[in-house]
């Protein structure tokens, strides 16, 4: 595994194209040989993948999309786009599994097609999980954990390209973030979990509520490498301080 730190800036349906003015200073930061470990990567709406290349393609920021098709080329799928699309697009992420997809209908098994899809087209996948609160209520986020992980990786053989990103559903957008013991124990047993099915040590990053001020208690938690950061990725200023803080 390498040294990298991620940040993942998740801006799912917002912005449009004068926001990408702001990006400036964060493109500086990323060729600051002091942040050479922060491993940037842009998440925006479809309809700005195209500028969002163009702005950062000087940089070692890279891009990705929020979501793909599980036909990895092309089909009469209106209003989807595929892993072969984003590709092409110069994108080199893509998120697959996220809650509010996963909230809308998406299931374990459309997750595992998009995974296997998007693999076959060389994109990396930042691969969410996490629990509901109700599920943290009836005690079960270890078996949800499980069965995510397991239907998710199904069948697949190749685990380099995978990132885990574990964002409990009640933590995301709330201000809430779970305590330091709740965190370590979740993030052992995704661990144990991923071991089961690969050597290699995938790296594990956290989302939800992730904030310039809540960074301080977060990036001291062992076995994260990094973090999924939605509403305070939108602020350039935040998501600067997150990564500044982070690696100080
Ligand atoms: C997310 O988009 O996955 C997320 C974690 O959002 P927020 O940081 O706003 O909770």
């Amino acid at each position: 595994m390498t040294n990298n730190i991620y940040f993942i800036a998740n801006w799912k349906m917002y912005g449009g194209t004068s926001s990408l003015s702001n990006l400036n200073k964060l493109i500086n930061l990323s060729k600051l040989k002091k942040y050479s470990k922060a491993k940037i990567i842009y998440f925006p709406p479809f309809t700005l993948i195209h500028n969002f290349i163009n702005k950062v393609k000087r940089s070692k920021i890279s891009v990705g999309g929020q979501n793909c098709h599980h036909v990895k080329n092309y089909g009469s799928f209106t209003g989807s786009i595929s892993p072969k699309m984003l590709k092409d697009l110069g994108c080199k992420y893509v998120i697959l599994g996220h809650s509010e997809n996963r909230t809308a209908g998406e299931t374990n098994d459309d997750i595992n097609k998009k995974i296997k899809s998007a693999l076959n087209k060389n994109l990396k996948i930042i691969f969410c999980i996490g629990e509901t609160l109700l599920e943290k209520r009836n005690k079960i986020t270890h078996s949800v954990l499980k069965k995510q992980i397991n239907h998710g990786l199904k069948g697949i053989k190749n685990f380099r390209n995978i990132l885990i990103a574990y964002e409990p559903v009640w933590s995301i957008g709330t201000g809430i973030i779970p305590k330091e013991n709740e965190l370590n124990l979740n993030i052992a047993k995704i661990r144990k979990l991923i071991s089961k099915k690969t050597k290699i040590k995938l790296p594990i990053l956290y989302g939800g509520s992730v904030n310039d001020k809540n960074i301080n208690n977060l990036k001291n938690i062992s076995g994260i490498k990094g973090f999924l950061v939605g509403s305070a990725s939108q602020k350039t200023k935040k998501f600067i301080d997150i990564i500044k803080k982070t690696i100080n």
